[in-house]
């Protein structure tokens, strides 16, 4: 796992501690205004119904006394009927106003949280690729839905219940004032004993939920990597060894939940103890003016009614912080990945991309990967409409050149520019619009070829298709695949030959029909007939475009316009395949090289 970037790992520890109480409000006030400000009219609805919901507890409590009072002790058999009808219209109330508010704040909160994932999402895809690489797609997956899914529950926890729950309080406290304000404080003698552990475990769920979520990212890169590596796995017989490490992590994760819940159930627990002090207290001083008959029956069980119902909402008040704790962890690291800025962007002030075919050209370049340098000093021309090839040892720096020019990284010195225009000073959607990059490991979605080829597009006439189908050599190998065009080709096109993939690509780019081509040629060698067809395919796709190749196979680029030979990061050689050869020197040992292997 790499965890080398500036947003925290599984691996990390965390201090509960090292967020003040600004940057958290911060963090609501992020999410109030940008998620959930818009939603304000639905809100007030919202409101509108839990506070009815709420003060229908104030309520049911309050109905006790004249059941008590006029009914069972006043023997007043008329009013039987209408305390039965009241009670009945308080229930139906609180469950119609409950449903609604749900429904309205269920709804509020999925389009809230849509909405943020969307964001998120397309933020990440901005990032630079240095930061992909840092984070796996594990990483990113469990952020993405992990993260964001807590602070769904979340929202939907504390939205709906909170309010009610903090309406129906302020309810029974009145109705428990009303009848006797002094019995109310002594109910409430406990309630100092309970702040400050309730403060500490706050503190103590914060941190471990914070540490909960990381670990289960963790856990889903681990995933990822298995089940993409799961050939591999099977081949040398790792199953056990994945499976311990899994385990291993999994473990560590089980106690930090394990002591997670320990301390999410404390509080409920704190609070029944403060309960149970304040009834034996109310008992205490309450029971003798109730004898004496300075009170009534009714109101007594008015108040404890009250008092009892209101623990249900206090215990769950009290229980919100363990929920709130995970969400404002989960919005903590959602934040941080908004806050990261891709350092590959869109210039203040962008130039126009040029329109037709491109001279494309390296001038003093320095680029490379974190600290260390893959280009040092590279400078070539690739002329428009031409082929140029880039060869050299594996490691000399050829993908790099690739990863200039679609600006995926930077170059650190020197210029890399398309008709004399710096890459850095064109959009970079206008940018990478000029390429089509045709490789073998072209990216397949699991979907079917036809989607694969058209990748969303929609003004493409069937006849063009055909056109592309042909051209490419698609369609000679379209009767082998069951289902033809309309068939799913698997997750990552795993049902696809490289061959086949690499012409799925080929199709892809002559429906691009961009001014430059970058080719990675393919590395596995494919078998004569398919390789005529798909360098044939090849050859028509360069023409009218400047074309740059990676070339693995020298034999293939015998006919390329300008052959430059990379070589620990410099241009070592340039010309055509002849002069080359006639130079002597390393493309010319790497030429005897491949002709002495394929002897
Ligand atoms: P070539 O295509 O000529 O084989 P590359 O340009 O792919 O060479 O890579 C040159 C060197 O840069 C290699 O040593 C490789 O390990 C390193 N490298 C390539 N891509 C990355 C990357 N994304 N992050 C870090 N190092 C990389």
């Amino acid at each position: 796992m790499q965890t080398k970037g500036p947003l925290r790992s599984t691996e990390d520890d965390i201090t509960p501690e090292d967020n003040t109480f600004g940057e958290r409000l911060a963090l609501v006030r992020w999410i109030g205004r940008d998620y959930l400000a818009k939603h304000w009219a639905w809100f007030i609805a919202a409101f509108f119904f839990m506070s009815i919901e709420g003060a229908m507890f104030g309520a049911l409590s309050y109905m006790m006394k004249p059941m008590f009072d006029r009914v069972f002790v006043g023997g007043e058999a008329n009013m039987i009927g209408l305390v039965g009808l009241i009670f009945f219209g308080i229930f139906t109330i609180r469950a119609i106003a409950g449903i609604a508010q749900k429904t309205i704040l269920g709804r509020v909160s999925q389009i809230s949280v849509n909405e943020l994932r969307e964001d998120l999402l397309r933020h990440v895809m901005r990032l630079d690729g240095s930061f992909h690489q840092t984070y796996g797609p594990g990483y990113l997956m469990q952020r993405l839905s992990g993260d964001v899914n807590t602070i769904n529950s979340v929202w939907k926890a504390v939205l709906t219940g909170a309010g009610r729950d903090a309406v129906a309080l302020i309810s029974l406290f009145g109705v428990a004032f009303a009848i006797d304000w002094q019995w109310t404080l002594v109910a409430l003698v406990g309630a100092p004993v309970l702040i400050l552990p309730a403060f500490a475990i706050q503190r103590f769920l914060r941190g471990t939920s914070r540490r909960a979520r990381d670990m289960q990212a963790g856990l889903s890169t681990r995933l990822n990597e298995i089940f993409t590596g799961i050939v591999p796995i099977k081949l040398n017989t790792l199953e056990d060894y994945q499976a311990g490490r899994f385990r291993a992590l999994a473990d560590r994760l089980l106690w930090v939940k394990i002591r997670s819940s320990a301390a999410s159930a404390a509080v409920p627990g704190l609070i029944d103890i403060m309960s149970g002090m304040g009834f034996a207290a109310v008992l205490y001083f309450g029971g003798s003016e109730i004898m004496s008959g300075d009170k009534t029956v009714g109101d007594f069980v008015a108040f404890f009614t009250a008092i009892g119902l209101a623990f249900e909402p206090l215990r769950r008040l009290g229980a919100l912080s363990g929920t709130l704790q995970p969400a404002l962890a989960g919005l903590e690291r959602l934040r941080e990945l908004f806050d990261l800025e891709p350092e590959v962007r869109d210039p203040a002030r962008p130039k126009p991309a040029p329109a037709s075919m491109p001279e494309v050209r390296l001038e003093a370049v320095t680029a490379g990967y974190g600290d260390t340098a893959v280009l040092r000093g590279a400078s070539f021309t690739a002329e428009a409409g031409k082929v140029t090839a880039l060869v050299g040892p594996s490691g000399a720096g050829k993908s790099t050149v690739f990863n200039l020019l679609t600006r995926l990284i930077d170059p650190k010195n020197g210029a890399v520019t398309l008709d004399g225009v710096p890459t850095h000073e064109m959009k970079l959607g206008d940018l990478r619009a000029l390429y089509s990059v045709v490789s073998q490991d072209a990216l397949l979605f699991d979907e079917s070829l036809r989607d694969n080829i058209l990748l969303g597009r929609e003004d493409i006439s069937e006849e063009r298709l055909q056109a592309a189908l042909d051209a490419a050599h698609v369609t000679s190998f379209l009767p082998d695949i069951e289902g033809g065009l309309d068939a799913p080709v698997g997750p990552r096109g795993s049902k696809l030959s490289g061959g086949q993939r690499q012409r799925v690509a080929i199709a892809r780019a002559i429906l691009r029909d961009t001014p430059v081509l970058l080719l990675d040629e393919a590395t596995s060698a494919l078998d004569a007939r398919v390789e005529a067809e798909v360098q044939e395919a090849l050859d028509r796709l360069a023409r009218g475009r400047t074309s740059l190749v990676i070339a693995h196979r020298l034999s293939t680029i015998r006919d390329a316009d300008r052959i430059v030979v990379l070589q620990e990061g410099r241009v070592a050689q340039e010309g055509t395949h002849e002069s080359l050869l006639a130079e002597g020197g390393l493309y010319a040992d790497l030429h005897r090289l491949q002709v002495d292997s394929s002897r």
